[in-house]
């Protein structure tokens, strides 16, 4: 089809110079023109079957955590299995034995994790209900108990924040001793070879099914003072934060990650 519309235009082509007419574009004398041509039939996406209840692992997501065991953790510090306690479909942070990352690097990628602030929680502003999840081992997306703006912080260190960078879009964080989702679309940052900063790193978050980010683009590695820099890296573990505040630790469930 399209090559013999490439012929028949060629032909109109000639007579025209051949008649010193002006040739009239149309979908017969221009490719770009016929619908049919706009019509791409390969590659083919593979079939992914979608999950029956929302939230739940698709057919070709890494389940990181579904409530069995830490397989895919260890702990931070020194690479041994991680030891956080697992209760039911639940992982609780156990803060004597600090942050815990994937054994697996990660580069870009779309994760869904579950987090519940314990319904006795107590303690204010940062020290209550407080982890994060570190992209690229990094970057904070920040978890606290921000229900309902009744714990009073800064508002770029709320829940569904960059963490000291970008404040989330609107607040529909649960209360505390209900379950939170976030859905964390994330692009990592690219480099040059002299390490300098080629593209920055860029998130998208749905918390709870809302966006709160929308492909905002990261500063650099999270830090408590303003001076978010890059340094160069490559695809690392997503680390969860044990958080040293006396507040007791939260939990998350359901965590899956599709590269
Ligand atoms: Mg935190």
């Amino acid at each position: 089809m399209k090559y013999n519309l490439i012929l028949s235009a060629a032909a109109l082509c000639v007579s025209t110079v051949a008649y010193g007419q002006t040739a009239v574009i149309t979908a017969a004398n221009d490719p770009a023109l016929n619908p049919t041509n706009a019509e791409v039939f390969t590659p083919v996406p593979n079939v992914v079957t979608p999950a029956k209840t929302f939230g739940n692992a698709p057919s070709d997501a890494i389940v990181l955590f579904n409530g069995k065991n830490l397989d895919e953790w260890v702990s931070t510090k020194d690479q041994s299995p991680a030891k956080w306690k697992i209760a039911g479909d639940a992982l609780t942070v156990d803060k004597s034995t600090g942050d815990i990352r994937t054994k697996r690097d990660f580069g870009s990628f779309q994760l869904h994790i579950e987090w519940k602030v314990p319904a006795d929680i107590t303690g204010e502003g940062q020290s209550r209900g407080n982890s994060g999840i570190f992209l690229s081992s990094r970057y904070e997306i920040q978890v606290l108990d921000t229900y309902n703006n009744d714990n009073k912080t800064y508002v770029n260190g709320m829940a569904g924040s960059i963490y000291r960078e970008a404040i989330p879009l609107v607040n529909p964080a649960k209360k505390a001793g209900e379950w939170n989702a976030y859905d964390i679309a994330y692009t990592a940052p690219q480099f040059n070879e002299d390490g300098t900063l080629k593209t920055a790193a860029r998130v998208t978050i749905f918390f709870n099914g809302v966006m709160v980010q929308n492909n905002e683009a990261i500063e650099g590695a999270t830090a408590t003072d303003t001076k978010h820099v890059y340094a160069k890296h490559g695809p690392a573990p997503i680390v969860l934060q044990s958080h040293g505040d006396k507040s007791a630790p939260i939990s998350f469930r359901n965590i899956w990650i599709r590269e």
